[in-house]
Protein backbone atom coordinates (compact mmCIF):
# COMPACT_ATOMS: atom_id res chain seq x y z
CA UNK A 1 0.00 0.00 0.00
CA UNK A 2 1.48 3.82 -0.95
CA UNK A 3 0.17 6.06 1.03
CA UNK A 4 -0.38 9.27 -1.80
CA UNK A 5 0.27 12.74 0.75
CA UNK A 6 -2.11 14.66 -1.97
CA UNK A 7 -4.86 12.27 -1.74
CA UNK A 8 -4.72 12.09 2.03
CA UNK A 9 -4.50 15.95 2.11
CA UNK A 10 -7.57 16.30 -0.12
CA UNK A 11 -9.32 14.04 2.05
CA UNK A 12 -8.48 15.63 4.75
CA UNK A 13 -9.58 19.09 3.49
CA UNK A 14 -13.32 17.87 3.15
CA UNK A 15 -13.17 15.64 6.68
CA UNK A 16 -11.83 18.79 8.35
CA UNK A 17 -14.51 20.82 6.69
CA UNK A 18 -17.18 18.61 7.49
CA UNK A 19 -16.17 18.41 10.90
CA UNK A 20 -15.88 21.82 11.96
CA UNK A 21 -19.32 22.51 10.24
CA UNK A 22 -20.57 19.40 12.72
CA UNK A 23 -19.00 20.88 15.33
CA UNK A 24 -20.53 24.23 14.81
CA UNK A 25 -24.11 22.43 14.63
CA UNK A 26 -23.72 21.05 17.70
CA UNK A 27 -23.03 24.33 19.60
CA UNK A 28 -26.25 25.48 18.11
CA UNK A 29 -28.13 23.35 19.99
CA UNK A 30 -25.81 24.00 23.47
CA UNK A 31 -24.77 27.92 23.30
CA UNK A 32 -23.57 27.56 26.48
CA UNK A 33 -20.61 25.38 25.45
CA UNK A 34 -18.33 27.31 23.77
CA UNK A 35 -15.37 24.89 23.55
CA UNK A 36 -17.56 23.06 20.54
CA UNK A 37 -17.54 26.50 18.52
CA UNK A 38 -13.93 27.17 19.21
CA UNK A 39 -13.33 23.86 17.56
CA UNK A 40 -15.41 24.33 14.78
CA UNK A 41 -13.66 27.31 14.16
CA UNK A 42 -10.31 25.28 14.62
CA UNK A 43 -11.19 22.57 11.91
CA UNK A 44 -12.86 24.84 9.30
CA UNK A 45 -9.61 26.86 9.90
CA UNK A 46 -7.37 23.60 9.69
CA UNK A 47 -9.46 22.89 5.93
CA UNK A 48 -8.53 25.69 4.59
CA UNK A 49 -4.87 25.53 5.54
CA UNK A 50 -4.97 22.04 4.27
CA UNK A 51 -6.85 23.19 1.21
CA UNK A 52 -3.51 25.60 1.05
CA UNK A 53 -0.98 23.13 1.76
CA UNK A 54 -2.45 21.14 -1.65
CA UNK A 55 -1.94 23.53 -3.61
CA UNK A 56 1.57 23.78 -3.18
CA UNK A 57 3.48 24.18 -6.57
CA UNK A 58 0.09 25.19 -7.90
CA UNK A 59 0.01 28.40 -5.84
CA UNK A 60 2.41 30.99 -4.64
CA UNK A 61 4.99 29.94 -2.26
CA UNK A 62 3.62 32.67 0.04
CA UNK A 63 0.23 30.89 0.14
CA UNK A 64 1.11 27.48 0.29
CA UNK A 65 3.80 28.11 3.00
CA UNK A 66 3.66 31.00 5.06
CA UNK A 67 -0.16 31.40 5.05
CA UNK A 68 -1.26 27.69 4.86
CA UNK A 69 1.09 27.10 7.91
CA UNK A 70 0.02 30.00 10.01
CA UNK A 71 -3.38 29.15 9.33
CA UNK A 72 -2.74 25.61 10.58
CA UNK A 73 -0.70 26.65 13.83
CA UNK A 74 -3.89 28.74 14.65
CA UNK A 75 -5.96 25.74 14.28
CA UNK A 76 -3.98 23.90 16.66
CA UNK A 77 -4.07 27.25 19.16
CA UNK A 78 -8.19 26.95 18.20
CA UNK A 79 -7.95 23.29 20.00
CA UNK A 80 -5.79 24.75 22.76
CA UNK A 81 -7.65 27.46 23.09
CA UNK A 82 -11.35 24.94 22.83
CA UNK A 83 -9.38 22.71 25.35
CA UNK A 84 -9.32 25.69 27.71
CA UNK A 85 -12.82 27.22 27.35
CA UNK A 86 -14.28 23.51 28.33
CA UNK A 87 -12.38 23.44 31.23
CA UNK A 88 -13.64 27.03 32.01
CA UNK A 89 -10.66 29.06 31.16
CA UNK A 90 -10.74 32.23 28.59
CA UNK A 91 -7.39 32.30 26.00
CA UNK A 92 -5.82 35.73 25.84
CA UNK A 93 -6.28 36.40 21.89
CA UNK A 94 -2.35 37.11 21.94
CA UNK A 95 -1.50 33.51 23.38
CA UNK A 96 -3.56 32.14 20.59
CA UNK A 97 -1.77 34.54 18.17
CA UNK A 98 1.53 33.91 19.14
CA UNK A 99 2.12 31.04 17.63
CA UNK A 100 1.47 31.62 13.80
CA UNK A 101 2.77 35.53 14.72
CA UNK A 102 6.17 33.73 15.63
CA UNK A 103 5.94 31.88 12.41
CA UNK A 104 5.23 34.72 10.47
CA UNK A 105 7.77 36.66 11.67
CA UNK A 106 10.10 34.16 11.15
CA UNK A 107 9.25 33.33 7.35
CA UNK A 108 10.14 37.31 7.22
CA UNK A 109 14.08 36.03 7.95
CA UNK A 110 14.79 34.76 4.42
CA UNK A 111 17.65 32.49 5.81
CA UNK A 112 14.59 31.02 7.74
CA UNK A 113 12.79 30.71 4.78
CA UNK A 114 14.93 29.16 2.61
CA UNK A 115 15.64 26.26 4.82
CA UNK A 116 12.64 23.54 4.40
CA UNK A 117 14.32 21.84 7.80
CA UNK A 118 14.11 24.77 9.81
CA UNK A 119 10.34 25.49 8.73
CA UNK A 120 9.61 22.10 9.43
CA UNK A 121 11.25 22.37 13.15
CA UNK A 122 9.97 25.72 14.13
CA UNK A 123 6.24 24.60 13.11
CA UNK A 124 6.57 21.33 14.43
CA UNK A 125 7.71 22.83 17.75
CA UNK A 126 4.48 24.86 17.87
CA UNK A 127 2.22 22.42 16.69
CA UNK A 128 3.65 19.69 19.46
CA UNK A 129 3.64 22.86 22.15
CA UNK A 130 -0.11 23.61 21.52
CA UNK A 131 -1.38 20.07 21.06
CA UNK A 132 0.44 19.21 24.67
CA UNK A 133 -1.03 22.52 26.47
CA UNK A 134 -4.38 21.05 25.06
CA UNK A 135 -3.46 17.13 26.12
CA UNK A 136 -2.80 19.06 29.80
CA UNK A 137 -5.97 20.85 29.77
CA UNK A 138 -8.05 17.91 29.18
CA UNK A 139 -6.39 15.94 31.74
CA UNK A 140 -6.22 18.64 34.40
CA UNK A 141 -10.16 18.77 34.91
CA UNK A 142 -9.93 14.47 35.26
CA UNK A 143 -10.94 14.88 39.65
CA UNK A 144 -13.28 18.05 39.38
CA UNK A 145 -15.17 16.57 36.75
CA UNK A 146 -14.35 12.26 35.86
CA UNK A 147 -15.66 11.83 32.48
CA UNK A 148 -14.33 9.16 30.70
CA UNK A 149 -13.82 10.40 27.40
CA UNK A 150 -10.77 12.78 29.05
CA UNK A 151 -8.57 9.65 29.36
CA UNK A 152 -8.46 8.77 25.33
CA UNK A 153 -9.05 12.22 24.31
CA UNK A 154 -5.49 13.65 26.47
CA UNK A 155 -3.87 10.54 25.03
CA UNK A 156 -4.69 11.15 21.51
CA UNK A 157 -3.54 14.70 21.68
CA UNK A 158 -0.50 13.95 24.19
CA UNK A 159 0.40 11.17 21.26
CA UNK A 160 -0.39 14.16 18.65
CA UNK A 161 2.34 16.41 20.38
CA UNK A 162 4.80 13.66 20.33
CA UNK A 163 4.38 12.72 16.92
CA UNK A 164 5.25 16.77 16.38
CA UNK A 165 7.95 16.90 19.03
CA UNK A 166 9.58 13.64 17.35
CA UNK A 167 9.69 15.89 13.95
CA UNK A 168 12.13 18.07 15.44
CA UNK A 169 15.10 15.58 15.93
CA UNK A 170 14.07 13.43 12.52
CA UNK A 171 14.31 16.71 10.55
CA UNK A 172 17.83 17.42 12.14
CA UNK A 173 18.86 14.24 12.02
CA UNK A 174 18.00 13.28 8.76
CA UNK A 175 17.05 16.42 6.86
CA UNK A 176 15.15 16.66 3.24
CA UNK A 177 17.35 15.84 0.32
CA UNK A 178 17.47 18.62 -1.87
CA UNK A 179 15.29 18.83 -4.84
CA UNK A 180 12.83 16.43 -3.42
CA UNK A 181 8.99 17.69 -3.43
CA UNK A 182 8.12 17.60 0.38
CA UNK A 183 5.07 16.09 -0.75
CA UNK A 184 6.80 12.90 -2.29
CA UNK A 185 8.52 12.26 1.52
CA UNK A 186 7.54 9.58 3.94
CA UNK A 187 7.38 12.06 6.59
CA UNK A 188 4.53 14.22 4.73
CA UNK A 189 2.53 10.93 3.81
CA UNK A 190 2.69 10.00 7.28
CA UNK A 191 1.47 13.48 9.07
CA UNK A 192 -0.91 13.55 6.71
CA UNK A 193 -2.45 10.20 7.83
CA UNK A 194 -1.97 11.09 11.08
CA UNK A 195 -3.35 14.03 10.68
CA UNK A 196 -6.55 12.77 8.96
CA UNK A 197 -6.62 10.16 11.72
CA UNK A 198 -6.59 12.74 14.79
CA UNK A 199 -9.14 15.34 12.64
CA UNK A 200 -11.67 12.03 13.56
CA UNK A 201 -10.60 11.12 16.48
CA UNK A 202 -10.57 14.06 18.29
CA UNK A 203 -14.03 15.64 17.10
CA UNK A 204 -15.43 11.86 17.98
CA UNK A 205 -13.79 12.40 21.54
CA UNK A 206 -14.52 15.97 21.83
CA UNK A 207 -17.97 15.47 21.17
CA UNK A 208 -17.90 12.41 23.55
CA UNK A 209 -16.81 14.78 26.37
CA UNK A 210 -19.84 17.35 25.75
CA UNK A 211 -22.37 14.68 25.72
CA UNK A 212 -21.07 13.20 29.03
CA UNK A 213 -20.52 16.65 30.60
CA UNK A 214 -24.28 17.06 30.08
CA UNK A 215 -25.77 14.07 30.79
CA UNK A 216 -23.29 14.38 34.52
CA UNK A 217 -24.51 18.04 35.13
CA UNK A 218 -28.48 16.59 34.81
CA UNK A 219 -27.84 13.67 36.86
CA UNK A 220 -26.04 15.68 39.27
CA UNK A 221 -29.17 17.92 39.16
CA UNK A 222 -31.73 15.01 39.49
CA UNK A 223 -29.60 14.25 42.62
CA UNK A 224 -29.19 17.42 44.75
CA UNK A 225 -31.16 19.70 46.43
CA UNK A 226 -30.91 23.08 44.62
CA UNK A 227 -30.97 25.63 47.73
CA UNK A 228 -28.50 23.79 50.15
CA UNK A 229 -26.53 21.84 47.91
CA UNK A 230 -26.72 18.86 49.10
CA UNK A 231 -28.17 15.45 48.26
CA UNK A 232 -32.10 15.65 47.69
CA UNK A 233 -34.21 12.40 49.06
CA UNK A 234 -34.12 10.36 46.10
CA UNK A 235 -30.43 10.48 46.26
CA UNK A 236 -29.92 10.39 50.22
CA UNK A 237 -32.03 6.73 50.15
CA UNK A 238 -29.79 5.66 47.02
CA UNK A 239 -27.00 6.56 49.09
CA UNK A 240 -28.29 5.16 52.38
CA UNK A 241 -29.39 1.84 50.70
CA UNK A 242 -25.91 1.20 49.59
CA UNK A 243 -24.15 1.48 53.08
CA UNK A 244 -26.87 -0.54 54.59
CA UNK A 245 -26.20 -3.14 52.54
CA UNK A 246 -22.52 -2.84 54.12
CA UNK A 247 -24.27 -3.68 57.89
CA UNK A 248 -26.08 -1.84 60.63
CA UNK A 249 -26.10 2.17 60.75
CA UNK A 250 -27.50 4.85 63.00
CA UNK A 251 -29.79 7.42 61.29
CA UNK A 252 -29.86 11.27 62.60
CA UNK A 253 -33.20 13.22 61.53
CA UNK A 254 -33.11 16.64 62.10
CA UNK A 255 -36.12 19.06 61.97
CA UNK A 256 -35.01 23.21 62.55
CA UNK A 257 -36.94 24.21 65.71
CA UNK A 258 -39.73 26.71 64.78
CA UNK A 259 -38.46 27.35 62.01
CA UNK A 260 -42.09 28.87 60.63
CA UNK A 261 -40.92 31.53 63.35
CA UNK A 262 -38.29 31.99 61.95
CA UNK A 263 -39.67 32.68 58.18
CA UNK A 264 -42.33 34.48 60.06
CA UNK A 265 -39.95 37.19 61.85
CA UNK A 266 -37.25 37.65 59.22
CA UNK A 267 -38.81 36.40 56.05
CA UNK A 268 -38.51 33.65 53.62
CA UNK A 269 -34.93 34.80 52.21
CA UNK A 270 -33.54 34.38 55.88
CA UNK A 271 -34.84 31.07 56.23
CA UNK A 272 -33.14 29.98 52.88
CA UNK A 273 -30.16 31.07 54.70
CA UNK A 274 -30.61 29.11 57.84
CA UNK A 275 -31.32 26.35 55.55
CA UNK A 276 -28.26 26.57 53.72
CA UNK A 277 -26.36 27.61 57.14
CA UNK A 278 -27.40 24.31 58.76
CA UNK A 279 -26.32 22.25 56.31
CA UNK A 280 -22.96 23.78 55.84
CA UNK A 281 -22.56 23.84 59.39
CA UNK A 282 -23.58 19.93 59.81
CA UNK A 283 -22.08 18.40 56.58
CA UNK A 284 -18.62 20.13 57.82
CA UNK A 285 -18.76 17.87 61.01
CA UNK A 286 -20.11 14.62 59.29
CA UNK A 287 -17.61 11.79 58.02
CA UNK A 288 -17.12 12.84 54.31
CA UNK A 289 -18.30 9.00 53.62
CA UNK A 290 -21.83 9.43 55.82
CA UNK A 291 -24.81 10.34 53.39
CA UNK A 292 -26.54 13.55 54.31
CA UNK A 293 -29.97 15.24 52.69
CA UNK A 294 -32.97 17.31 52.58
CA UNK A 295 -35.88 15.05 53.00
CA UNK A 296 -37.76 18.42 52.67
CA UNK A 297 -38.53 21.88 53.81
CA UNK A 298 -36.69 21.69 56.87
CA UNK A 299 -36.15 18.18 57.77
CA UNK A 300 -32.68 16.54 56.60
CA UNK A 301 -31.12 13.29 57.89
CA UNK A 302 -27.65 11.85 57.73
CA UNK A 303 -26.27 8.16 58.33
CA UNK A 304 -23.86 7.37 60.58
CA UNK A 305 -22.30 4.12 59.13
CA UNK A 306 -20.84 1.88 62.43
CA UNK A 307 -19.31 2.28 64.87
CA UNK A 308 -19.64 6.00 64.46
CA UNK A 309 -20.34 7.55 67.89
CA UNK A 310 -23.82 9.71 67.13
CA UNK A 311 -24.24 10.49 70.39
CA UNK A 312 -21.25 12.97 70.46
CA UNK A 313 -21.50 13.73 66.98
CA UNK A 314 -25.27 14.94 67.11
CA UNK A 315 -24.38 17.04 70.33
CA UNK A 316 -21.51 18.74 68.08
CA UNK A 317 -23.98 19.21 65.59
CA UNK A 318 -27.09 20.82 68.16
CA UNK A 319 -24.01 23.00 69.47
CA UNK A 320 -22.43 23.93 66.21
CA UNK A 321 -26.72 25.01 65.25
CA UNK A 322 -27.54 26.68 68.33
CA UNK A 323 -24.00 29.05 67.54
CA UNK A 324 -24.24 29.99 64.07
CA UNK A 325 -24.89 33.31 63.64
CA UNK A 326 -26.09 35.95 60.87
CA UNK A 327 -24.39 38.82 60.62
CA UNK A 328 -27.02 40.68 59.19
CA UNK A 329 -29.41 39.52 61.75
CA UNK A 330 -29.78 40.61 64.93
CA UNK A 331 -31.40 38.34 67.69
CA UNK A 332 -31.68 35.16 64.97
CA UNK A 333 -30.91 32.27 66.98
CA UNK A 334 -31.79 28.65 65.17
CA UNK A 335 -31.95 25.14 66.99
CA UNK A 336 -32.80 21.43 65.79
CA UNK A 337 -33.92 18.71 66.85
CA UNK A 338 -32.62 15.42 66.15
CA UNK A 339 -34.05 11.98 66.91
CA UNK A 340 -31.89 8.75 66.12
CA UNK A 341 -32.19 4.92 65.53
CA UNK A 342 -29.69 2.29 64.75
CA UNK A 343 -30.33 -0.43 62.45
CA UNK A 344 -30.30 -2.36 59.06
CA UNK A 345 -33.06 -1.21 56.97
CA UNK A 346 -34.45 2.66 55.72
CA UNK A 347 -37.65 2.22 56.05
CA UNK A 348 -37.68 1.20 59.94
CA UNK A 349 -34.97 3.19 61.01
CA UNK A 350 -36.92 6.44 59.43
CA UNK A 351 -40.22 5.14 61.07
CA UNK A 352 -37.96 5.36 64.72
CA UNK A 353 -35.82 8.29 64.09
CA UNK A 354 -39.24 10.35 63.66
CA UNK A 355 -40.87 9.01 66.72
CA UNK A 356 -37.31 9.76 68.44
CA UNK A 357 -37.94 13.35 66.77
CA UNK A 358 -41.45 13.95 68.20
CA UNK A 359 -39.85 13.19 71.87
CA UNK A 360 -37.19 15.53 71.42
CA UNK A 361 -39.87 18.04 70.18
CA UNK A 362 -42.14 17.22 73.12
CA UNK A 363 -39.40 17.56 75.29
CA UNK A 364 -38.70 21.03 74.78
CA UNK A 365 -36.56 21.06 71.31
CA UNK A 366 -32.98 21.71 70.89
CA UNK A 367 -31.71 17.86 71.98
CA UNK A 368 -31.31 14.85 70.77
CA UNK A 369 -33.27 11.47 71.40
CA UNK A 370 -32.38 8.19 70.55
CA UNK A 371 -35.37 5.61 69.62
CA UNK A 372 -35.75 3.71 72.45
CA UNK A 373 -33.36 5.27 74.97
CA UNK A 374 -35.10 6.71 78.40
CA UNK A 375 -35.73 10.52 77.85
CA UNK A 376 -32.86 12.15 79.05
CA UNK A 377 -32.29 15.47 79.09
CA UNK A 378 -29.78 15.66 75.74
CA UNK A 379 -29.13 19.35 75.35
CA UNK A 380 -26.54 21.50 73.36
CA UNK A 381 -25.55 22.96 76.48
P1 LIG B 1 -41.14 22.64 64.89
O1 LIG B 1 -40.17 23.21 65.85
O2 LIG B 1 -42.24 21.91 65.53
O3 LIG B 1 -40.46 21.84 63.86
O4 LIG B 1 -41.82 23.88 64.17
P2 LIG B 1 -41.57 24.43 62.73
O5 LIG B 1 -42.09 25.81 62.66
O6 LIG B 1 -40.14 24.26 62.37
O7 LIG B 1 -42.38 23.41 61.83
P3 LIG B 1 -43.48 23.61 60.75
O8 LIG B 1 -43.59 22.27 60.08
O9 LIG B 1 -44.73 24.18 61.35
O10 LIG B 1 -42.90 24.66 59.74
C1 LIG B 1 -41.92 24.37 58.81
C2 LIG B 1 -41.77 25.60 57.94
O11 LIG B 1 -40.71 25.43 57.04
C3 LIG B 1 -43.00 25.84 57.10
C4 LIG B 1 -42.47 26.12 55.73
O12 LIG B 1 -42.97 27.31 55.17
C5 LIG B 1 -40.99 26.27 55.94
N1 LIG B 1 -40.19 25.84 54.78
C6 LIG B 1 -40.23 24.67 54.15
N2 LIG B 1 -39.34 24.66 53.13
C7 LIG B 1 -38.75 25.88 53.13
C8 LIG B 1 -37.75 26.50 52.30
O13 LIG B 1 -37.21 25.91 51.35
N3 LIG B 1 -37.37 27.76 52.61
C9 LIG B 1 -37.93 28.45 53.65
N4 LIG B 1 -37.50 29.68 53.88
N5 LIG B 1 -38.90 27.90 54.41
C10 LIG B 1 -39.30 26.64 54.18
MG1 LIG C 1 -40.77 19.83 60.02
MG1 LIG D 1 -39.31 22.30 62.28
Amino acid sequence: MTLDASTLMAVTVFVALIVGVLFLLSWSQARRMRALAILGAAHILGAVASALLCGRGMIPDLLSIAAANAMMLGAYGLIWCGARSFAGRATPASWLLAGPLVWIGACAVPAFYASIDARVILASSLGAFYCGAAAAEIWRGRKAEPLVSRYPAALLLASEALLYAVRVPAALAFPLPRGVPPAATPWVAILCFAALLYTVAIAFLFMALAKERLEREQRLAAQTDPLTGIANRRAFEAQAGMLLARGAATLLLFDIDHFKRVNDTYGHGIGDAVLVGFCTATRALLPADAPFGRLGGEEFACLLPEPVEAGPLARTILRAVAGMRAESVAGLAVTVSIGASTGTALDDLLVRADRALYRAKALGRDRVVFDGAAPVRERAA
